[in-house]
């Protein structure tokens, strides 16, 4: 750095004659005399900092157009530009990192940086600087997404909340290219339209309009998107047939382009859209796309994740054949309502439910059928009880319902109904016909103060025993519940 450039530069004849060598050269090369101004440029230079000769020309590390940065984002000050330390200290100033705005594409370009002082000779101070740049935006580009990309799997890895780890794939688009902001949106199969998945560049009342967009074809660029799978490039939204409908919003939010990418699953189903959006409007280049599309790879990755821990969760809880809760989940929601019910002083009952002569209808009509019945039995179920009473299959055919704010004589009614539904509705064969199937029930409610949620099962149970010996078909309350006792076991036959 201190040794003097073994360069020596006689004239400004020689200059010039050196532009003309390097005029072919792949870098950028040029000449700043001892005052910082830029006295020559070859074409590299014109076409790296996106400036012409004559823009170049006399220009100095103080002029503010440059908007020079450092790789951490803070400015670079005049005197610490390569050429004038190397005009000022009198040594090679190499490898200096540098962002310098580029007024044709209206974003920074990073160039790495030499700086040569030029002596004439006897002379101590050199009379002009060389300097020497190429082009690495595509390398830190590349570099930057690579750590943004590896940030984002190690949160998916860990198991962080999608909304996260979308979050962190739009900031890390934005950081790349900060005039642009980005949105993700997530598709919801069963409501057919796109909701609100990370957008923390965009105001408030933008998402909330967003949240809910049907998808379709001229819904936008991300409802079009969505329902074509296909890239939409939307430059100038306020003459796109496809935002018509929103050009209100987008003028309020200050939106000029739109460009969104479908995320795919690896099976291919759309599960989402990137969309990058600008202030202006713009068409997408190389770059863009490239980026565009790393993104919505990498939301695929989150999301198809996400979904996959929600279907494990599912199948942990939810009983196959009847999608009703398994006995597991069952017992766990029943926890939760005693206890509420304790804390709250509410009160709370359970049915046990048990199909009559099962095994009669399985050998008569085969196991299908008997598959058939059970998954009719949890569908009344469904339609006869409230959206708070919680329904389980214990095992075979066996059910239980918790029944929240619900006291015994009720929960008496409630399974007496229940009863005479699925009395009343035969289940229809596929092959034409029906099975007619009778229940047994036994009633309990929880009983001031005990949490015992063993002795609560048992006592259902035992109602439930005490229904089967009456004959069947029939409703049997617990002591808890305040009736008179059941009626003993008159058939002899156990419940089980
Ligand atoms: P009860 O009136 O005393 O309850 O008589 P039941 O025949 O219903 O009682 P039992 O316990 O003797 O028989 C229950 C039958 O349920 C036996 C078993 O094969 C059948 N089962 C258990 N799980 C399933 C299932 O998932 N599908 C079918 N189709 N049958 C099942
Ligand atoms: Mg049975
Ligand atoms: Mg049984």
């Amino acid at each position: 750095m201190n040794e003097k450039s073994p360069i020596q530069i006689p004239d400004a004849g020689t200059v010039a004659n050196l532009a003309a060598v390097f005029a072919a050269a792949p870098v950028g090369v040029m000449f700043v005399d001892g005052g910082g101004a830029i006295v020559a440029a070859n074409p590299a230079a014109t076409r790296i900092l996106g400036r012409s000769t004559a823009e170049l020309q006399g220009l100095t590390p103080a002029d503010p157009t440059w908007a020079a940065v450092k790789p951490d984002g803070t400015p670079f000050r005049g005197d610490e530009f390569p050429a004038k330390l190397a005009l000022d200290q009198g040594a090679v100033v190499a490898d200096v990192v540098m962002g310098v705005f580029d007024p044709a594409s209206r974003r920074h370009r990073w160039i790495r940086i030499h700086a040569v002082p030029l002596f004439r000779p006897g002379e101590p101070r050199p009379y002009l600087a060389y300097v020497l740049f190429d082009d690495i935006t595509a390398a830190r580009q590349t570099e930057t997404r690579e750590r943004a990309r590896n940030r984002c799997l190690e949160l998916v890895a860990r198991g962080a909340a999608l909304p996260d780890i979308l979050e962190a794939i739009v900031r890390g688009v934005e950081a790349e290219a900060p005039a642009q902001i980005c949105t993700i949106l997530l598709v919801d199969a069963v409501a057919k339209c796109l909701r609100h998945g990370a957008a923390p560049g965009m105001p408030e009342y933008f998402n909330q309009a967003v949240d809910g967009l049907p998808i379709g074809v001229g819904v936008g660029s991300c409802g079009t998107a969505a329902a074509t799978g296909q890239r939409v490039v939307v430059e100038d939204i306020a003459s796109h047939p496809y935002w018509q409908p929103f050009t209100a919003i987008a003028a309020r939010a200050g939106l000029g382009a739109c460009w969104s990418e479908p995320i795919r699953s690896s099976r291919g189903r759309v599960l989402g859209t990137f969309a990058i959006y600008h202030r202006r409007p713009a068409a997408p280049g190389a770059e863009d796309i490239a980026r565009i599309e790393a993104a919505a790879n990498l939301a695929s990755i989150a999301i198809e994740h996400a979904q996959t821990q929600v279907e494990l969760e599912r199948q942990a809880r939810i009983d196959d054949l009847t999608g009703l809760c398994n006995r597991r989940h069952f017992w766990t929601q029943a926890e939760v309502e005693v206890a509420r019910a304790l804390r709250y002083g509410g009160e709370l009952s359970l049915l046990m439910i048990d199909v009559d002569r099962f095994k009669r209808i399985n050998d008569t009509w085969g196991h299908k059928v008997g598959d058939l019945v059970l998954r009719a039995l949890g569908d009344t179920c469904r339609q006869c009880l409230r959206e708070v009473d919680v329904i389980g299959r214990l095992g075979g055919e066996e059910f239980g319902v918790l029944l929240p704010e619900t006291e015994g004589l009720k929960a008496v009614e409630a399974a007496e109904r229940l009863r005479e539904s699925f009395a009343n509705a035969p289940v229809a064969l596929p092959e034409g016909g029906s099975v007619n199937y009778t229940v047994s029930i036994g009633v309990t409610t929880l009983d001031g103060q005990k949490a015992d949620l063993e002795a609560l099962f048992g006592q259902a149970d035992r109602a439930l025993y005490a229904a089967k010996g009456a004959g069947r078909n029939r409703v049997c309350a617990s002591p808890a519940v305040g009736l008179p006792a059941p009626a003993s076991v008159a058939d002899g036959e156990s419940a089980q």
